[in-house]
């Protein structure tokens, strides 16, 4: 893990680049491969995941900012199919907390288990494709849709991508490309809307098909069409799977199993949306603040 961080500093501009949205982890990592001195393998794997994810005591600082504590002491418990929203102000710790789970970073001290085992146990590029991410910003690749698509798992059919972008609402506007599935996006090729993007994200997703699932929801609004879409498309991806949801909207978080309100790097509150907006407390702050804005 040191000489990951290491590494990391070593590239941090790419690093802050990248870190941008959670999503650019899955480019990190393939940076990170890149360098021959991380051990990205090695490690066990197991032959079933249910997805239980538990956080102990996890107290992290990152590497270049040792002065801050980001997470103090931080636990918490998913249970396998369970949906949990993640709350808080901007800086609470959040995203750490997604990093830690597919072990970009370790834990000062505490652990973080899944199924029972310590994640330093796992072989980390194995952990990786368990967990799937959609993020804000997803960052697709220079290159057609249906590669962009078949990131998510490489040995997949053409039928096995095309149903993946059903299920995810991307099938219908991809069609209508002349190029269809080989029309080329990104830097060189045709702009996606943020919904869009959003929605060949979710496909990768789909096709991945892992037992967990970390979102990072969009903050700035997408059109009125593409947010019923992108919403349609992750409740179908999120049934049965084990989902942390940095959760902006209130609407997603009035849907979670279970609410957890983030603050200096600790859980603050836990609870579903009705308990907490009972409770006088930085959740029932936050809901006002959003039913204001809306
Ligand atoms: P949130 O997602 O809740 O907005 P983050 O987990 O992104 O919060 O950030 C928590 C704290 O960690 C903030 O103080 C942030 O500045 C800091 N931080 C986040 N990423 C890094 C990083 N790569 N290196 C150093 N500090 C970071
Ligand atoms: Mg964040």
């Amino acid at each position: 893990t040191l000489m990951v961080a290491m590494a990391l500093g070593a590239m941090s501009d790419l690093w802050a680049e990248a870190m941008r949205s959670i999503g650019a982890v899955e480019r990190v990592f393939e940076l990170i491969e890149r360098v021959p001195a991380i051990p990205n393998r090695g490690g066990d794997t197991l032959a079933r995941v249910e997805g239980r994810v538990e956080f102990q005591r996890v107290s992290f600082r990152y590497p270049t900012r040792k002065d801050v504590a980001v997470l103090d002491e931080l636990s918490l418990v998913m249970a396998p199919g369970e949906r949990v929203a993640l709350v808080g102000h901007s800086g609470a710790g959040k995203s750490t907390i997604a990093s830690l789970l597919i072990r970009l970073y370790a834990p000062d001290s505490g652990s973080i288990t899944l199924d029972g085992r310590r994640l330093e146990e796992l072989d980390p590029q194995w952990l990786r494709q368990q967990v799937g991410v959609v993020s804000q910003e997803p960052l697709l690749f220079s290159d057609s849709i249906a590669r962009n698509i078949r990131y998510g798992r490489p040995d997949a059919t053409d039928a096995e991508v095309e149903a993946a972008a059903r299920a995810a609402n991307a099938h219908d506007f991809i069609s209508r490309f002349p190029k269809g599935y080989e029309t080329l996006v990104g830097e060189r090729g045709v702009q996606l809307s943020g919904g869009q993007k959003q929605r060949v994200a979710i496909a990768r997703a789909v096709l991945k098909d892992s037992r967990l699932l970390v979102l990072d929801e969009a903050t700035s609004a997408l059109d009125a069409e593409s947010e019923h879409l992108v919403k349609e498309a992750l409740d179908r991806l999120m049934r049965g799977r084990t989902t942390l949801i940095i959760a902006h909207r209130l609407s997603t978080v009035m849907d979670a199993d279970r609410v957890l309100v983030m603050d200096s790097g600790r859980i603050i509150q836990s609870g579903t949306h009705a308990s907490l907006v009972a409770e006088d407390g930085l959740y029932r702050r936050l809901v006002e603040k959003q039913v204001v804005a809306a």
